[in-house]
């Protein structure tokens, strides 16, 4: 079994209703785990699921069905039958020394439900929407690029995005076979957007670039524009409005044009390659890094590497991210030897110990290619490899 993991693309109306059943989901495994901690379990001597049970029991028969709580009603019931299942394996972690005691969910760290198909596995047809069953039809961020069975299905909310898992079987996965197998160290931001060390690059969208520059200029030539203040009285000039809409529709060109380029680059890396290495990105790092901190504001290395972990898992690709502190740039590719007296601005790197002279940008990527595994901060595709077997 493996789990796939999608945004869901929302209007707010349907952003409501998930809320709504994040809120359900919430209060009856609230309801249930109150009621679970009154037991008298001296006199009550059941077992765990026994006692749930019958906590569910009340909970169906009585609960739901008085007037303050019709509201559940009009939501998924497949919602709470799953609410009191991950309760029972709460507390089935718990026993088994897995998990600290169960406790209450609240609001701001807790956005989540389950809700699964009654009859069955469901079919989800590949395509850019999934039917997840009790809900309806979402919209998906990302095509679903495979057919899938599944059966159970979790929505839950991570910073202001929604996103929808499911498990599938290992055999339903894409096959896992890569155009190359071993590891390539990927250096981000410089000349181009990415280096790979088996010497391709990564150009950032050209429509990018133009857009960007149109969108400077544009800004330029209206920075005189009056915009309004309500304290001193003056009001909006009719063509600063004019030109404030343009720009936001500017804006937000350049934002597609990113997202697109984004989405389409960690698909093509994850789908060739097997095995992956990058540098970890953080503030710390990124601040002591300054042709990273261009590429971050630039291209968005940030999203790069969120979404490239997250398909790594779908493609089956290794990605070994490697410390912020290792010197990828000033470290020679061949001979190991630190180089101190590299600029940011060579984009030659010359090693004064062994005379290698190679692309700065290449060197780097050589050296995260061939970073020991002591540097390495994090590894994320391998469970995926064990799940099926290989
Ligand atoms: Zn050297």
């Amino acid at each position: 079994m493996y789990a796939i993991k999608i945004e869901i693309k929302l209007n707010n109306k349907e952003r409501t209703k998930l809320a709504q059943h994040a809120g359900y989901s919430r209060f009856v495994y609230n309801y249930a785990l109150g009621l679970y901690n009154q037991i008298d379990h001296k006199e009550y001597k059941f077992n765990t699921s026994k006692k749930i049970d019958t906590i569910k029991k009340l909970f169906t028969n009585y609960t739901k069905k008085e007037k303050e709580y019709q509201w559940c009603n009009k939501l998924s019931s497949r919602v709470y039958q799953n609410a009191f299942r991950a309760l029972k394996n709460a507390f089935s972690r718990f026993f088994k020394g897995l998990g600290s005691y169960p406790r209450f969910k609240r609001k701001k760290n807790s956005c989540s439900f389950t809700v699964d198909s009654s009859n069955g596995k469901v079919l989800l047809p590949a395509g850019k929407s999934i039917k997840i069953p009790t809900l309806g039809t979402f919209r998906l961020k990302e095509a679903l690029k495979h057919s899938y069975i599944s059966q159970t299905f979790t929505v839950s909310k991570i910073a202001d995005k929604w996103f929808v898992s499911f498990a599938v079987e290992a055999e339903k996965i894409p096959p896992l076979s890569h155009e190359i197998t071993k590891p390539i160290g990927i250096d981000l931001g410089g000349k181009t957007f990415a280096t790979l060390s088996d010497g391709s690059t990564i150009e950032s969208p050209m429509p990018y670039r133009k857009a960007k520059t149109k969108l400077a200029n544009f800004q330029y030539h209206n920075r005189h524009q009056q915009l309004g203040n309500r304290k001193q009285g003056i009001k909006t000039s009719n063509n600063a409005r004019k030109s404030l809409k343009k720009l936001a529709k500017k804006h937000a060109k350049v934002a597609n044009v990113r997202a697109d380029f984004l989405q389409k680059t960690t698909t093509k890396l994850c789908q060739k390659y097997g095995h992956l290495r990058i540098e970890n990105l953080n503030i710390k790092g990124m601040m002591a890094n300054h042709k990273l901190a261009a590429a971050v504001g630039d291209l968005g290395a940030y999203e790069f590497k969120r979404q490239l972990l997250y398909k790594a898992e779908f493609f089956a690709t290794k990605v070994d991210v490697i410390d912020q502190w290792y010197p990828s740039s000033k470290g020679c590719s061949n001979c190991g030897a630190i180089k101190t007296d590299l600029t940011l601005s060579d984009r030659i790197f010359r090693c004064n110990e062994c005379g290698l002279t190679i692309d700065r940008d290449l060197n780097a990527s050589v050296r995260l290619e061939k970073a020991p595994n002591e540097v390495v901060v994090d590894r994320v595709g391998y469970a995926r490899i064990n799940a099926c077997g290989q």
